[in-house]
């Protein structure tokens, strides 16, 4: 009888497990059909989204791909595309309600479900995918029209996206003295606590010498408009509030998580989707998790390679016998490339920091877009070959 897998989420975990699922595993379990759903019928490479919101920087040929076309090389009674989303997942009875985009809804019977929804960030920013492709579209098109036409602009929250995002602008505006780039951090330094101060204090420093302005300690606590500018309120730690004038605010802090469509009794207190020790939602030996949907490990791409890897070289077991390995982690493990601008780069592996040449070559003069075809054709991953 055929075994119907509904992927829920064509990001970064659920885009290759669909590949994997097509081109690996229907060889040793044939009666597999895979449906995969996704709001967006484009793949987005959102670790280059970044530089693709700066006007003239990325060509969408290296960061947008059409899913039914990626998808088009496997059989159509093993593979079928849903453009849509998850409204309603009932574990109890194997079955997910999606809304698709055209308005109507369709009830799927599955034997397997994979959750890999992830995230969306707040406000509508692209720095993941904003709902349907034409969404994402208009927004990216939105905000490289906003840089373009302002003359100063501030980026609020010094986070990865933040300190990514600061460092485009600053290398290709602010330090040719074009455009004003103020970053704004609620900490003394950018990025995580979590994150070692040497590293915290080289992406300040980096940005400084392109000239991006630095402030530290104050939160953006509202945002209005006066005379054709934004006007942001920054509140500082002992509370004495300043105002800040821009063209342009462009936020990168906060996400949404895309779990609403699960029971209540699936996520933990944060919205997070719970994963067992075998990737699994806990009570259903049917139901995986991937990627920043789930609460194991930290948000990053680097993370969810490892799970899909994982969960990868279970199927052939899994789906003829429903026997699954655990899953081994190091949750105490940092590991953080961060680019800052095409030509300068800090991070962390371990307690390593390594040499901003290293990140350069690694990540910023790519920022992925390099392998990202490969990834979005089935060919690889994010971490190498399959
Ligand atoms: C600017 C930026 C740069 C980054 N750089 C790095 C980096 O260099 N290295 C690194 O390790 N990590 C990086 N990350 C983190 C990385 O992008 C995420 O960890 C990764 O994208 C998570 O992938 P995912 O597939 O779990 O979720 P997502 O990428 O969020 O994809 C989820 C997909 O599911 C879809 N979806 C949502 N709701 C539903 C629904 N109800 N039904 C069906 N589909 C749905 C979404 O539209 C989306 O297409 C970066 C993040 C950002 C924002």
């Amino acid at each position: 009888m055929t075994k119907t897998v509904v992927v829920l989420g064509a990001g970064m975990a659920g885009l290759p497990i669909s590949h994997y699922l097509l081109s690996h595993t229907t060889t040793s379990v044939p009666d597999l059909r895979v449906i995969l759903v996704n709001p967006s019928d484009e793949f987005y490479w959102n670790l280059a989204s970044v530089r693709a919101v700066v006007p003239g920087q990325l060509s969408e040929d290296k960061y947008l791909w059409s899913i039914p076309k990626l998808f088009a090389k496997y059989p159509s009674d093993k593979f079928e595309f849903l453009a849509g989303k998850a409204e309603t997942l009932s574990p109890d009875s194997n079955s997910v309600v999606v809304a698709l985009n055209d308005g109507s809804k369709r009830s799927i019977d599955y034997h397997t479900v994979i959750i890999a929804t992830g995230s969306d960030s707040k406000d509508g920013m692209p720095w993941k995918t904003v709902g349907t492709s034409q969404q994402t579209r208009a927004a990216l098109a939105k905000l490289q029209q906003g840089i373009k036409d302002a003359k100063s602009i501030v980026v609020g929250g010094a986070g990865t996206t933040g300190v990514e995002f600061a460092g485009e602008l600053g290398t290709v505006y602010a330090k040719a003295g074009t455009k004003a780039v103020t970053i704004i951090s609620a900490d003394t330094l950018p990025l995580e606590s979590r994150v070692m101060e040497s590293t915290r204090s080289t992406a300040k420093s980096e940005l400084e010498r392109l000239n991006v302005k630095f402030i530290a300690g104050a939160k953006i606590t509202n945002v209005t408009e006066a005379g054709g500018q934004q006007v942001l309120e920054l509140t500082k730690k002992d509370g004495s509030k300043t105002a800040l004038k821009t063209d342009l605010f462009v936020p990168t802090f906060g996400m949404v998580l895309n779990t609403q469509f699960a029971p209540r009794d699936m996520l933990d207190a944060q919205g997070q989707l719970q994963q067992d020790k075998y990737l699994r939602a806990p009570k259903y030996k049917n139901v995986f998790v991937l990627g920043d949907a789930g609460n194991l490990e930290a948000k990053q791409a680097a993370m969810l390679e490892n799970q899909i890897r994982h969960l990868a070289k279970q199927f052939d077991s899994y789906f003829k016998s429903g026997q699954v390995e655990e899953y081994k982690f190091d949750p105490s493990k940092v590991m953080l490339g961060i680019s800052i601008g095409s030509g300068r780069g800090t991070g962390q592996v371990g307690t390593w920091k390594p040499f901003s040449l290293i990140m350069w070559f690694m990540k910023s003069r790519h920022l992925g877009t390099d392998k990202a075809m490969d990834i979005a054709a089935g060919l690889r991953t994010f971490g190498g070959k399959w």
